[in-house]
């Protein structure tokens, strides 16, 4: 056997995902991997990426970790819902044709008669959604003509914000924003919110992102001062708040790092799990990424309730972001734990506790 086979085995078996499919279409070139991790809360909820993976197995591991991750996202937030995700191996921007994959993906979701909901993510668009949307009814992040609420980013934004509160208070012994230091990494959809946010709030930002339009725009309109790409690890403030990429907390940026608390809305900021011991040791406060950035999904949540989207429902889900980070920080020094080991044990217990029931 290969090792890329045995550790594709290795993969699929070891962190218990309930289902795990593949879906190849030649007439569209579609070529999907829909991960359900879990059900025990409900329909496993996760966007669908579309990204040129270089071979199957980055998009295995990609989606496998993913799906994991939304188990544990959506059961911290408090949702009704399990864990999924979704990929599609192909070019983001692709144009031509791009209308019949979706319409055959539809199909792929729909097969899986609600055990998985699809939303958008990395590489897809509303309208990737909406043609979904046309014949398959297990979709999220609808637009707000259709009853949806339409861009989750100013809530996963209001969410990374709260959190930011909850550490300061921890950190400072005050939750006020004025005169903090906030270094913001990205500022695309949630980073710029949640710049304009902190700004107004008091705080001192600077921004970084690598593309130098949207920096600039940025820039001018925040009023905001510029830190380089890659100098941005050695900025000093209070927080670093990553919103662009995962892995950026790494062996070559944890030395540099020149602030007392990590939180912002990317992904899988950690590139391994003994990253966070190494911030522990430099006394850094981490702020788990999967506790943080749930903003986003409570709204897709929220059209799946009875009644459907309700901005007031969203509201107050997301204002409760500030409870958990609270009760986890709190917990991680009474029982001298790592923030993500707390934070993965509360999303856990939850689950657990449904599944004996
Ligand atoms: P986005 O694509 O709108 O913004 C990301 C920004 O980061 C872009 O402006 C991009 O140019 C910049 N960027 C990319 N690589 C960079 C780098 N190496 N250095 C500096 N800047 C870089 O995405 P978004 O919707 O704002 O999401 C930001 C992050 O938060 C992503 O990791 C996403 O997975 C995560 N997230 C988003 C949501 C949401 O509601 N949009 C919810 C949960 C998690």
């Amino acid at each position: 056997m290969s090792n890329l086979m045995s550790n594709s085995i290795e993969l699929i078996s070891s962190a218990g995902h309930e289902q795990l499919s593949v879906f190849q279409d030649s007439k569209t070139g579609l070529l999907a991997l829909v991960a359900v991790h879990s059900t025990v809360l409900g329909p496993g909820l996760g966007g669908c990426r579309m990204v040129q993976y270089d071979n199957i197995d980055d998009a295995l591991k990609d989606v496998l970790r993913l799906s994991e991750g939304m188990t544990y996202k959506n059961s911290l937030a408090g949702l009704d819902l399990g864990g999924g995700k979704s990929v599609i191996i192909n070019d983001r921007n692709l144009e031509n044709g791009r209308v019949e994959l979706f319409k055959e993906f539809a199909k792929c979701v729909d097969s899986l008669k609600g055990k998985y909901i699809t939303a958008e993510d990395m590489g897809t668009r509303v309208s990737d959604i909406d043609i979904i949307s046309e014949t398959c009814p297990y979709i999220a992040g609808r637009n707000p003509e259709q009853g949806g609420g339409g861009d989750p980013s100013p809530h996963t934004a209001e969410g990374v914000f709260q959190g930011i509160r909850a550490a300061l208070g921890f950190t400072y012994g005050s939750e006020s924003f004025e005169g903090r230091t906030v270094c913001v990494q990205g500022v695309g959809n949630v980073g710029f919110s949640l710049a304009k946010k902190l700004i107004t709030a008091g705080a001192k930002v600077s921004i970084s992102d690598n593309r130098p339009k949207q920096l600039e725009q940025a820039s001018k309109e925040l009023g905001a001062e510029v830190v380089e790409l890659n100098k941005v690890y050695d900025a000093k403030c209070d927080v670093f708040a990553p919103c662009a990429i995962g892995a950026i907390i790494n062996d070559e940026t944890i030395p540099r790092l020149n602030c007392k608390i990590i939180g912002g809305a990317a992904n899988n900021q950690l590139h391994e799990e003994k990253d966070e011991e190494l911030l522990a040791s430099r006394n850094i406060v981490y702020l788990p990424d999967f506790a943080l950035n749930s903003g986003g999904v409570i709204m897709c949540a929220s059209e799946w309730r009875e009644g459907g989207f309700n901005s007031k429902w969203v509201e107050g889900k997301v204002a409760k972001i500030y409870d958990t980070i609270s009760s986890i920080l709190k917990a991680s020094r009474e029982e001298s734990a790592l923030t993500g080991q707390i934070a993965l044990k509360l999303a856990k217990d939850r689950i657990e506790k449904k599944r004996s029931f």
